[in-house]
């Protein structure tokens, strides 16, 4: 059972942005690595806290997070919650610290030893891009192949170890913070910290050795998703010299005109057109939800404003169980124009008992129609 993340962080449920946001400022100079050197216990809870802020302090997941509780983040493939390295924690910081710290002078540079001298790895930049889905592709999820240039390590190019390092990638330093005097890592100027050199540069290459490639990358997008969601494949970013590659970066936008629905969360709304004739005969009508077409029957009789619920077939939930529900309007079409017959058999039905209206008798549809409002 995973730790609610108000109670990591000391919070009750109201919390405001400012006070999750001081939470975790305390949390994070109270447990951080460089204070408690080797301290396995404070670093859990460390990176305890990172999570929980990472979710707490972005209102799309915090919403999410308060209605579904760790559910919204499990089995949704590479969003938040789970599994912050320590890179992902320290990107919080220039946030959290920025002022507290006076920018560049902190003693937080991210690039500390933890448990003990471990070498923090060179890795190259992350790249973004942006990646349009349609509602359909939203309700099914979709493998996206997109282009990217990416810089990769070239054929030709060659590492040493740095001699300034001895290839530890780091150098140490000691530096006057507000919690004290610190010994830290800082990470080594001449290779960048990743304790290699450039040896020889393969051709056609950048002054690190790289080059840029253009590379088709697939990206698995599950369903559910919402328009300013961001999704990263690791690794797919740009390659570094000697060593890992950084993060591709998906934004992912919903064009949400590209199909006949309009989205309502999960639940999905369309406006379907009968004629009059269909309306007082009654009729079957095949019509488009997002996984597939359906037939649906509508009653003889029915009137124009009814609202058909198919249930399960809206937009799946992100979190994995079920889905929204399909919102059918039924709208009925009156001639604009009639024939001299047309004409002449309206004039006829015009005081008939079965075409004058009756909506507290018969139409049950209206007060269907506003429970289904508030439902
Ligand atoms: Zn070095």
């Amino acid at each position: 059972m995973k730790e609610d993340y108000y109670d990591i962080l000391g919070l009750d449920k109201n919390a405001s942005a400012q006070e999750i946001k001081k939470a975790y400022r305390k949390m994070a100079v109270k447990y951080h690595p460089d204070k408690n050197p080797g301290d396995d216990e404070a670093e859990r809870k460390f990176k305890k806290a990172a999570e929980a802020y990472e979710v707490l302090s972005d209102p799309n997941k915090k919403a999410k997070y308060d209605q579904y509780g760790h559910a919204a983040f499990d089995g949704s493939g590479g969003f938040g919650g789970g599994g912050m390295d320590m890179d992902d924690i320290f990107s919080q910081f220039g946030d959290i610290f920025g002022s507290a710290f006076g920018g560049e002078s902190g003693g937080f540079s991210g690039f500390s030893g933890f448990g003990g001298g471990q070498r923090r790895q060179n890795k190259g930049g992350n790249l973004r891009i942006k990646v349009t889905l349609d509602l359909k592709e939203v309700a099914n999820g979709v493998d996206k192949k997109v282009k990217v240039s990416r810089k990769k390590q070239a054929e030709g190019t060659t590492y040493k170890t740095c001699p300034q390092c001895k290839g530890t990638g780091q150098v140490t330093k000691v530096t006057n913070t507000i919690l004290g005097r610190m010994q830290t890592a800082a990470p080594c100027g001449t290779c960048g910290g990743s304790g290699k050199s450039l040896d020889k540069r393969g051709s056609g290459t950048d002054a690190h050795g790289l080059k840029t490639e253009e590379e088709l990358v697939s990206i698995n997008i599950p369903a559910g998703v919402e328009d300013g969601m961001q999704l990263k494949v690791p690794g797919k970013g740009n390659e570094a010299p000697g060593g890992i590659a950084g993060d591709l970066i998906v934004l992912l936008q919903v064009d949400e005109s590209s199909n006949e629905f309009q989205r309502d969360g999960e639940n999905l709304h369309q406006e379907v057109y009968l004629s009059f004739s269909e309306a007082a005969l009654g009729t079957s009508k095949e019509i488009e939800t997002v996984t597939s077409k359906v037939r649906i029957k509508i009653e003889p009789g029915v009137q124009s404003g009814k609202i058909l619920r198919l249930r399960n077939k809206g937009l799946p939930k992100l979190n994995g169980y079920g889905a929204g529900d399909m919102l059918v309007h039924l709208n009925v079409w009156t001639p604009k124009e009639l024939n001299k017959e047309q004409t002449e058999f309206f004039e006829r039905m015009k005081d008939h008992e079965n075409f004058r209206p009756k909506p507290k008798q018969s139409d049950k549809s209206f007060f269907d129609k506003v429970k289904d409002m508030f439902s």
